[in-house]
This record gives structure tokens, sequence and C-alpha cells, in this order.
């Protein structure tokens, strides 16, 4: 297939990430959807992804800074934001004001937020309680206290209690069942100081292994960009498809090497296919030597290694055309490399992989 582009592209599949959360949305029945969308959701280009989201059934959008929340609803997005960890300096005005609930993981942070409400506002803030991550959120020795700072604070609306899990991507994790007990513990804490909150602790793992752990709000972020965190087959679509195209064929003598360090020597005669994506594009050089890409409808290796800008493909005696399409990573389907086998490849995961898709000279290109 020729294409018209020259260089590095991520097409994003809006339509499979509204497939991926229908099918999310129908396997938590009970619960509604908060669609993660933080770090530009996933790579993957917060505003489309949230309205395709919406469209989907999401009636939560989560986001980690208050400015990509901030973002969102500027940009037009009127479903309700969630965004749960900022730095102490961030002023919480701005975000009260555009009625984004906040989450709080301490009597400090709880304060701040009640000291930003305007007369007459309320902040409406979800409290996190720490089960065993270690990250953000509240001990649970010093949760009691937090839930009568915010029972007694007339600036603030408890919206809900909430955490997140450590393990959900290894069903069958003791840590599972002890944070979901913690995590009970710390509800029952709420419910006596008198308040009613609203539950959430699922990330798309545990939506899709713990429908005891679903409660009233889903958190899924990765399985909506159709990669599954868990070992058991789902029918998710990957939304996100890396392309180039073959900017220059040549033809080599064998016994000639190939790129910086010359580490790769053609053994035969063969085509080389100068591919305009190198590491400033996405492509890591850690994958020099040991990555394959699709071109002509098959995988071929790449000889050497990764360059900043460019990268080569060994075509033996095969003769692609100048613009034709090279996939990168992709679902999949085809045979094309996919981001999980970058990341098994890299030692990471394919959140890593997509994630850092956001590069200014890779363009997006929405399907
Ligand atoms: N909830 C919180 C608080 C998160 O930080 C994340 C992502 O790290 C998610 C939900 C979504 O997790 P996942 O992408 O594993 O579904």
């Amino acid at each position: 297939m020729s294409s018209s582009f020259l260089r590095a592209q991520v097409d994003i599949d809006l339509d499979a990430i509204r497939h991926n959360l229908t099918l999310l949305g129908a396997r938590a029945p009970g619960a509604e959807v908060m669609a993660v969308v933080k770090a530009d959701a996933y790579g993957h280009g917060a505003l489309p992804v949230a309205r395709a989201a919406v469209e989907a059934g999401a009636s939560w959008l989560g986001t980690c800074s208050l400015g990509e929340a901030l973002a969102l609803r500027e940009a037009g997005i009127t479903t309700r934001l969630f965004s749960w960890l900022d730095t102490p300096e961030v002023d919480f005005a701005p975000g009260i004001e555009a009625g984004i609930d906040l989450g709080v993981s301490s009597p400090g942070e709880l304060r701040r937020i009640a000291d930003a409400t305007g007369p007459g506002t309320r902040a409406r803030v979800h409290l996190k309680i720490d089960t065993g991550l270690s990250r953000n959120g509240c001990p649970p020795a010093e949760w009691a206290g937090l839930v009568k700072a915010a029972a007694a604070e007339p600036r603030v609306e408890v919206v809900a209690v909430w955490s997140h899990l450590a393990c959900a991507d290894e069903p069958g994790h003791p840590s599972i069942d002890l944070q979901a007990k913690r995590f009970a513990d710390a509800y029952d804490v709420a419910r006596a100081a008198g308040l009613d909150p609203i539950r959430h602790l699922a990330n798309s793992a545990a939506l899709l292994t713990r429908p005891d752990l679903h409660f009233d709000v889903v958190r899924p972020g990765i399985a909506m960009y159709g990669l599954n965190p868990v070992p058991k087959p789902e029918d998710l679509r990957p939304a996100m498809t890396f392309r180039s195209a073959v900017a220059l064929v040549k033809r080599v003598p064998a016994g000639e090497s190939v790129s910086y360090g010359h580490t790769w020597t053609a053994s035969r005669d063969t085509t080389l296919a100068l591919v305009p994506a190198g590491y400033a594009d996405g492509v890591p050089r850690a994958l020099s030597g040991r990555m394959d890409v699709f071109l002509g409808g098959r995988r071929r290796p790449v000889a050497g290694r990764v360059c900043m800008d460019q990268l080569v493909v060994d075509c033996g005696d095969d003769a692609p055309a100048v613009g034709d399409e090279v996939v990168l990573f992709g679902a999949g389907t085809h045979g094309e490399p996919t981001a999980r086998e970058w990341a098994d490849k890299l030692g990471t995961i394919d959140y890593e992989i997509v994630t850092s898709m956001y590069r200014p000279r890779v363009r997006r290109r929405y399907l």
C-alpha cells in the first residue's frame, strides 16, 4: 500500500476505543465508568479520546493532574472530571470553579482545597485511602483523622472513598484481598462518621477479573486503549498503530555494513529500505538488532542501529517502493509487531510504549 506521508505517524482508532469501553462497561454493569485519560490519554490524545469515551458511555473522566482536567473542561468537555494528584503549590481554585472533583490524601490537602473554595461553593472531594500501594493516599493509621476533618469541613462535599490496587494484573495475588479488606474498613470508618460516599477501586485488571471490587465506579485505563493487562484473552482492540513509509530504496552488495557502529553486515546482496523514523520519533534505540517492521505484507528485520531520525530495513530480494507503508507496531492482527512485543523486548510494559508516543514530530491521525 502506498501512503502520502514519509515520516512517523500514529493512527488512533477511536472506534476501537469506543468498542473497548463498551465491552468494559458491559463487564461492570452495576458501575459507572470513569475513563482514565491522564498522560494525554496514555499517548492517544486526551481530547479526542475523552469525546470517544463519553460517546461510548463513560460518565466520568479521570486525569492525574488538575491541569489535565482543566484543559478538557476548557475544550468543552462537560462530563464529570476527577483529578487525583497534584504538586503542593497547585492552585485548586480554578478546578473547583470548573466543577472538577479532587482527590485528597491528607488533612493538609483537604485544608488547601477548602481554603481555595469561593464564597457559597463546596469543593467535591474523593478521600483516598492508601490500602497498600504506598504511593499517595492516606495511611490507615491516619484515616480516621482525615475522615473526621472532612466530615467537619463545610466547604467540601465528600463524594467518594477510593483507592488503587498494586497487583490487580496478577489475579490471585494475595495483596488484592488485603487491599480490599483495608478498603472495606476505610469505608466503614467514613460511614460511621456520618458520610455517605460512593466507592471506586478497580483499574482495568480488577474490572476484568474482580467483579466483587467494581463498587460504584470503575476506572479503566489501559484496557480502554485495547491493551489487555490480564493473562486471560479479552476481545479488546488496540487503538494505536505506529507507522511510517519507505523514503529511499537501495541495493547493496554482500559485505556492506549498515548504520552507526557497523553492527550489521549484509551476508548477501540485498535491498535496503530507509524508514524516516528513529528514536526521536519513539523507536527505541535499545531495539536495534532485535526488531522487525511490517512492510509489503510481511515482517522484515531492521538492519543495524536505530538512529535518531531513521532506521534501515533489510528486504532481501524484495523491492519495496518509496512511499510504501511501514508499520512499526500495531494491533498485531496481520502479523505486525505490537506494543506488547516491544515492551517484552525492552523489559517494560505496553503502557510505557504507547504513552511515550506523544512526540512533537510524530503526526497523529484519528480514524
Ligand atoms: N486509577 C488510577 C488512580 C490510576 O493511576 C490508573 C493508572 O495508572 C488507573 C486508574 C488505570 O489503570 P489501568 O491503566 O491499569 O487500567
